[in-house]
Order: structure tokens, then C-alpha cells, then sequence
């Protein structure tokens, strides 16, 4: 039998993140994943992320930003409708910051968050298969299929957007198709991306191109219907770059493939509770938004940052940290931001969906006013940059 004082089933970004800064603030933790140990791995991922300045700050806090062998700034961001009035262009000269962000590699990220907790002292297990949860008064039990067993007051779901602890609790999801999939894959384009992260609203979905360490390498990620998204997965290389350079309108002028193509479902989620007796859900496990705005590790890594609070002033204060009531301050900011941002994503997906002439009109209204009226522009990018 291991004690922990706080298991985190789930070992990823958020997980990991939640992992360092508890075993920082003195906690015993376990983490249990059901995948394999993350290796260092010399190609680049298709799966990136676009980090903001809060997700920056809390990554340095906990120790893994140092060990990222590889992150991009971007300094300025376009977004702009295809064939359409709206333009928008953002600079982070306007709030006299070095950056926007940065683009980091998932796996990168993971890796160095996994380093980082294995030198805190985390107890990390992988390849773990769990049996149900048994919750007693005061505390929870994981089993696994090998026979061990953690006991601890507080059990954390950072299991993703499946979650099988959030299952196991019984959690009411709100689950919401956005009736797209995500096309991801790397790209060498024949113009340099100029740190500039770029995202194209075409009438099928929106198209982003995120800058990657090298001037001509891109991450894009296209938004489409499924059986689209599907069709242009498995279209010949020729077939496929050449509605990317369409869609993308040459922007960055004919592309080769670096990468594989993979489709990604994209649904958003919101859990009906973020906090039951001895439980916690975290990052995906929790919500989950459509990835235009890039902000869905973002939001993970703010609950990471909310319950690390709590936790923290539990402990100081003598409190049962798995008790609801102690973490009821948690849920209520978590679920208020949570729902704004699933709020966000849906108005924007469907102002960007509708094609009628007075809809652009209005979308090249808005985004004018945003490039021309002095003092929009900076709260908007301080909301951009998790500043706000
Ligand atoms: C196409 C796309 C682009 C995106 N771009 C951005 C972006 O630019 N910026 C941004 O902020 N966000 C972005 N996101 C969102 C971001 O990828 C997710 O929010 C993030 O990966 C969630 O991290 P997580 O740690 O909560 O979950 P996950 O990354 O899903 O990690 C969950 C972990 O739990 C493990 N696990 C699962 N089941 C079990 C189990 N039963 N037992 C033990 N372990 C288990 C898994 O193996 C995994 O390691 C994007 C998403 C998509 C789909």
C-alpha cells in the first residue's frame, strides 16, 4: 500500500504541471499513467501548443521552461477572413512586451515537466492499468492491475478529454460536437513565417499556421467538416498541398509536408462538477474548447495554477484538502472561466460560419475597429497573453 498525499491519475501537461508545483509546496504526490514513459525523441511533433505569457510564468515557477530544448516566440499574430472584409493584426510591440507566446511541442513540454517531477521526487508510475476507485470518509483508493495500491485524501482526474476517472466518479458531461475535426501536421512553407502566428477563416473552418523553430517550418492546424478533414488526410501529397496554398491563400507560398497528416474530433466539453468529495478534475478531464484561440492547455494550466492555491492554503491552514467544501473555492473559478471561454468558441465559430453578406460585413466592422480605435487593442492582448 503507498500513501501519497495527493495521486494524480493522468500524466500529461497538466498533470505533470500540477505534480512539480504540489511536490514544491511540500506535498507527497503520485502520478499514474497509462502510457509509456516519455523519451527524448529527435523528430519534431505534429502536436504543438500555443503558450501564453500565465502558462509561460507558471512553467518557469515550477522548473520545466528551462528544460525545453526547443520553443518559438512569436512576436505578432494575423487572422483575417478568406476572400472576406475582416483583418485583424496584433503586435507585441503595442503592450512594449517581447512576445506574444510561444509554439511548444507537446511532447517536448511533457518531457521536460516528467524530468522535472522525477527530480522533485514525484513518485511517477507509467503503464498503469487501474482497477475502480474505492472512496471511503476520508480517503480514496486506486488499484492496479498488478496489485498495488495508493491510498490518499485527494484523487486528481488529468486524464484527458476522455477521462476514465471522471467516468469512474459518475460526473455529469456537457458535451457539445462542434461538427469539425482538427487537421494537424508540420509544414516547410517557401516564405519565411517571420514569427508571425497565423490563422485564416475560410467558409469551411478556420486555418492556422503557428511559427516553429526554423523560419520555413509551420504547424498547421485546419478545422474542417469530418468527411473533409478525412478526404484531405488521406489525399495525395500534390492533392492536399495544393488546397492548403487555396485555402491559406499562398500566404506563405507553396508548402511541403514534414510531418505526417492526423485528424482530431474536436468537441467541447464541460463536466457538471469540477470537485466531488476526495476528487479534483483538471485540464481536459474538465473542459475542453475548440483549438481557434489556442487556449485549451492554457485554461488546464490556470486550474493547475487555481488549485495549487488551494491546496497550498489547505495545508498551511491544518484542513482536509480532499474535503468538498475546501475545494468548492477552486471549482467556482475554474467552472466560471471554463464556461466563458466554451461561451467564446461557439459565438466565434458561428459568426465565422455564417457566409450572408451583412455577417462579413459586420466581421470586417469589427475587426477594423479593433485594428484603428486606440485602446482595444491592448486589453485584448493582455487577455491574449494571460495577462488579464
Ligand atoms: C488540434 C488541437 C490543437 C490544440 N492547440 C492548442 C494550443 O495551441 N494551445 C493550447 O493551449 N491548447 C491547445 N489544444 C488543447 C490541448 O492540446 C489540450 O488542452 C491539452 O493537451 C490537455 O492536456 P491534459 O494534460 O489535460 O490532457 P492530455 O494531454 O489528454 O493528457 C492526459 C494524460 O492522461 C493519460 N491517461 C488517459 N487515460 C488514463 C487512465 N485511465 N489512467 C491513467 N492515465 C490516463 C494519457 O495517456 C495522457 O498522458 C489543442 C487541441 C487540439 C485538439
Amino acid at each position: 500500500m503507498r500513501q501519497a498525499d495527493v495521486v494524480i491519475v493522468g500524466g500529461g501537461m497538466v498533470g505533470l504541471s500540477l505534480a512539480c508545483g504540489l511536490a514544491q509546496a511540500g506535498f507527497a504526490v503520485s502520478v499514474l499513467e497509462a502510457g509509456p514513459t516519455p523519451m527524448p525523441d529527435e523528430r519534431i511533433d505534429y502536436r504543438v501548443s500555443a503558450l501564453s505569457r500565465a502558462s509561460e510564468t507558471l512553467l518557469q515557477q515550477l522548473g520545466a521552461w528551462p528544460l525545453l530544448p526547443r520553443k518559438t516566440a512569436y512576436r505578432t499574430m494575423r487572422v483575417w477572413e478568406l476572400d472576406g472584409p475582416a483583418a485583424l493584426s496584433l503586435d507585441c510591440a503595442t503592450l512594449m512586451e517581447p512576445d506574444l507566446g510561444h509554439i511548444v511541442e507537446n511532447h517536448l513540454l511533457r518531457l521536460a515537466l516528467w524530468q522535472r517531477a522525477s527530480q522533485l521526487g514525484v513518485d511517477l508510475q507509467s503503464d498503469v492499468h487501474l482497477l475502480p476507485m474505492i472512496r471511503r470518509v476520508t480517503v480514496a483508493e486506486l488499484s492496479c492491475t498488478t496489485g498495488e495500491v495508493w491510498r490518499s485524501p485527494l484523487l486528481v482526474a488529468a486524464d484527458g478529454a476522455e477521462s476514465w476517472l471522471r467516468q469512474q466518479a459518475r460526473v455529469p458531461l456537457f458535451r457539445r460536437d462542434y461538427g469539425h475535426w482538427a487537421l494537424v501536421a508540420n509544414v516547410r512553407t517557401a516564405l519565411p513565417h517571420d514569427a508571425c502566428a497565423r490563422q485564416c477563416f475560410t467558409p469551411e473552418g478556420p486555418l492556422a499556421f503557428l511559427p516553429l523553430h526554423e523560419s520555413d517550418l509551420c504547424s498547421i492546424v485546419w478545422s474542417l467538416p469530418p468527411a473533409r478533414a478525412q478526404a484531405l488526410c488521406e489525399a495525395d501529397e500534390a492533392d492536399f498541398l495544393r488546397a492548403l496554398y487555396v485555402a491559406f491563400d499562398g500566404q506563405l507560398g507553396l508548402c511541403q509536408l514534414a510531418s505526417p497528416r492526423r485528424t482530431l474530433p474536436l468537441q467541447a466539453r464541460l463536466a457538471r462538477d469540477f470537485v466531488q468529495e476526495r476528487l479534483v478534475l483538471v485540464g481536459d478531464a474538465a473542459h475542453t474548447i475548440h483549438p481557434l484561440a489556442g487556449q485549451g492547455v492554457n485554461l488546464g494550466l490556470l486550474d493547475v495554477a487555481s488549485l495549487l492555491r488551494t491546496l497550498s492554503a489547505c495545508k498551511a491552514a491544518g484542513q482536509d484538502w480532499g474535503c468538498r467544501q475546501w475545494l468548492r473555492p477552486f471549482e467556482r473559478e475554474r467552472k466560471w472561466q471554463a464556461s466563458q471561454y466554451l461561451a467564446a468558441m461557439a459565438g466565434i465559430q458561428q459568426l465565422f460560419a455564417l457566409q450572408q453578406a451583412p455577417a462579413r460585413q459586420l466581421r470586417g466592422l469589427g475587426m477594423a475597429l479593433l485594428n484603428h480605435l486606440p485602446g482595444w487593442q491592448a486589453p485584448l492582448l493582455r487577455q491574449a497573453l494571460g495577462l488579464a
